[in-house]
């Protein structure tokens, strides 16, 4: 099924996001967790393209065996860096050649990580938008988008960063996902604008409930996400006990997701960093949404 139907269908939908691993330990990590969660009947879950495009043949490896051997329904990101359109083009031939029908479309960050200046290919792509069109061009995909309840390191506000998702539905982008955020309402002011724009296009909140403080602290340097101290607070108040991080990091992503799914979120995505423990324990306790759902 493609992500357009299971959102059309009007239960909440619950997703997971992994990466494809480097080593063959990583490997046997990534398909422990990916069984578990497997058990879970999720909507769908993600793989994502890593930085430069190295990992492109481990992405569209792993996406084909989640889609041949488990009873789930896979996306695969795509990203334009370092792609000429000819090389794109043919990452999503190996999509539809392994039965991957799913894209989320995605400019990418430049070599170097978000805080180095965008260059695009010479013979590439410039923004996710021409990517979303290019793989509607190609077949018939279903597209997901990134969006970014904190504002995108580049755009100029937050104005323009919703003209920017409206301007990706109307190039053929069927949903969104969003970068990881902690403040409930800033997903609604985003929800709010595109719809102020006439968009309608489902947005799936990313969640990651945090278990490590410092590895937090990179992630909000890195991609310009808030880290608001009502939530550092609470982490630092245990900083030095793993144990309670963690259990505050889950309490703290089952709160919001509670907010954003009574709120009418359609669902939450889930970024895993391949470990499925942590993101099950929010899961399993937001049941009574997925009963009602
Ligand atoms: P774009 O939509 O192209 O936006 C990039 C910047 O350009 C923004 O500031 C935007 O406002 C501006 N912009 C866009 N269009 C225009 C226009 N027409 N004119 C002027 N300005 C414009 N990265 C990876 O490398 N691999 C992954 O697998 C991956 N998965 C992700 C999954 C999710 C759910 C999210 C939220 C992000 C993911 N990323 C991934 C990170 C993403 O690639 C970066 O955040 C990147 O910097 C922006 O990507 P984008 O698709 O939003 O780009």
């Amino acid at each position: 099924p493609t992500i357009r139907e299971l959102l059309a269908a009007g239960t909440k939908s619950f997703s997971f996001e992994f990466f494809p691993p480097k080593t063959p330990e990583a490997e046997e990590v990534l398909w422990r967790a990916i069984r578990e969660i497997e058990q879970l009947r999720p909507t769908f879950v993600s793989i994502t393209y890593g930085a430069g495009g190295s990992t492109r043949d481990g992405t569209i490896r792993v996406t084909e065996r989640v889609a041949q051997d488990t009873s789930l329904t896979p996306i695969g990101h795509l990203t334009c860096v370092a792609h000429s359109r000819d090389e794109l083009r043919s990452v999503i031939g190996a999509y539809a050649g392994a039965g991957v029908r799913n894209v989320l479309a995605l400019r990418g960050d430049p070599p170097g990580g978000p805080t180095k200046e965008w260059i695009a290919h010479p013979d590439g792509l410039n923004h996710a938008v021409e990517l979303v069109s290019l793989v509607r061009e190609l077949g018939d995909f279903c597209v997901g988008v990134a969006a970014f309840p904190d504002k995108h390191p580049e755009a100029a506000d937050l104005d323009a960063d919703a003209r920017v998702l409206v301007a990706k539905a109307e190039a053929g982008a069927d949903y969104a996902i969003t970068q990881m955020f902690f403040r409930a309402d800033d997903y609604f002011r985003l929800v709010d604008r595109v719809a102020a724009l006439g968009c309608e296009m489902p947005i799936l909140p990313g969640i990651m409930p945090v278990t490590n403080v410092k590895q937090i602290q990179r992630m909000a340097e890195l991609t310009g996400m808030a880290l608001p101290t009502e939530v550092t607070d609470r982490l630092y108040a245990v900083d030095g006990d793993p144990a309670a991080v963690r259990a505050v990091g889950i309490e703290i992503a089952t709160d919001l997701s509670d907010r954003l799914l009574a709120g009418g979120a359609p669902g939450i995505h889930f970024i895993t960093l391949n470990r499925s423990t942590a993101t099950r324990e929010v899961f399993q306790n937001l049941q009574s949404h997925v009963a009602a759902g």
